[in-house]
């Protein structure tokens, strides 16, 4: 479903991705774990072309989004192809950006109905089942700010879903969110990967990780120091960084 081969990525003087690599299958769940600065949500931005990246090659479904020729430079599919690419992928920030302006219901709909110019009779009971997943269905007309951070963060992730993805992309879902509310965004997320949902999860949620993900890579310094299947990343981390790293987070 993914695959990223050596992704470097600088701002200025500061290399922030120092040849990334990631493979990903239809139906894993990866969890992103590492500190805080090592580059995890630059990473995630560059998959779906929120930033451009300096060198290295990603590959979606199958399609090239972007490759680095012989000669050192990177090229990026035109961009209707780079546009149809990412419509594949669906994202989830930390602090949610719902639109302020628009209800819960609009928020689903919007997209759908502008970027993929559906009509909005066929959207709406679309977005409807969608709140109903999420749990939702009572808060269709209301605004966002009537709503918790954790309603906010679902809402997102219907909206997310109403375009109906191949491959999620989550950064720290719940790290915005008062401990008691974590929960909610967590079982939402869980089901979505017992649907056999593609996700990819930054996290520092190492239950969701142990539990949820089939595959744990950990991130230190823009590098991808390991990435291994979740009960032996966390039995037997590798990597004496993994190691510090996992001690720290007890
Ligand atoms: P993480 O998500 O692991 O905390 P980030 O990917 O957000 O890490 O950031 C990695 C590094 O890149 C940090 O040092 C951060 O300050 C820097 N960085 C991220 N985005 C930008 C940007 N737009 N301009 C300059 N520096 C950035
Ligand atoms: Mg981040």
């Amino acid at each position: 479903m993914i695959r990223a081969e050596g992704i470097r990525k600088r701002f200025g003087a500061h290399e922030v991705l120092k040849g990334v690599s990631l493979a990903m299958a239809k139906g894993e769940v990866i969890a992103v774990i590492g500190p805080s600065g090592s580059g995890k949500s630059t990473f995630l931005r560059c998959l779906n072309h929120l930033e451009t990246i300096d060198a290295g090659r990603i590959d979606i479904e199958g399609d090239t989004l972007v490759a680095t020729d012989a000669a050192g430079h990177c090229r990026y599919a035109p961009d209707v192809e780079v546009r149809r690419i990412c419509r594949r992928m669906g994202m989830v920030f930390q602090h949610f950006n719902l639109f302020p302006h628009l209800t819960v219901l609009q928020n689903i709909i919007e997209a759908p109905v502008t970027v993929k110019g559906l009509k909005r009779e066929a959207v709406v009971p679309k977005a409807e089942a969608l709140l109903r997943k999420v749990g939702l269905s009572d808060k269709r007309d209301a605004y966002p700010a009537r709503l918790s951070g954790g309603q906010k963060q679902r809402v997102a992730i219907a909206r997310a879903l109403a375009m109906e993805p191949d491959i999620m992309l989550f950064d720290e879902p719940t790290s915005a969110l008062d401990p008691e509310l974590t929960g909610e965004v967590l079982r939402t997320m869980r089901q979505l990967a017992d649907e056999h949902m593609t996700m990819l999860v930054v996290t520092h949620e190492m239950g969701f990780a142990r539990e949820v993900a089939s595959r744990v890579a950990f991130m230190d310094g823009g590098e991808l120091i390991e990435s291994r299947p979740a009960a032996e990343f966390f039995a037997r981390p590798e990597h004496p960084r993994t190691r510090a790293f996992l001690d720290s987070m007890l």
